[in-house]
C-alpha cells in the first residue's frame, strides 16, 4: 500500500508569525487537490505575509483550473 504523500511544496515568507501554522489545514487540503484535466496535484505555492492575517499566495499548478480550486481553500486572509 502506498502512503498518502504530500506533493506541493510550500514557501512562506512570514515574519516570525505562525502564518504557517494557521494555515496549516488548508495548505494540506490544497495539496490534496487532483486538476480534473491533468491529473496533476499543485507543484507549489509561495506565501507573503500581508499585515492583519491577510497574505498573497503565488501558485504554480499545471493551469488556471487547478490554481482557482487551490486559493479558493487557502483565501487570502486567516
Ligand atoms: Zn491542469
Amino acid at each position: 500500500m502506498k502512503t498518502r504523500q504530500v506533493d506541493m511544496k510550500v514557501f512562506v515568507k512570514e515574519n516570525g508569525s505562525s502564518l504557517r501554522e494557521r494555515l496549516r489545514d488548508r495548505l494540506e487540503m490544497a495539496s490534496a487537490l487532483r486538476c480534473k484535466d491533468h491529473n496533476e496535484p499543485v507543484i507549489s505555492v509561495t506565501i507573503h505575509e500581508r499585515e492583519n492575517g491577510w497574505f498573497d499566495s503565488v501558485w504554480t499548478t499545471c493551469c488556471e483550473g487547478l490554481e482557482r480550486r487551490a486559493s479558493a481553500i487557502v483565501k487570502a486572509r486567516c
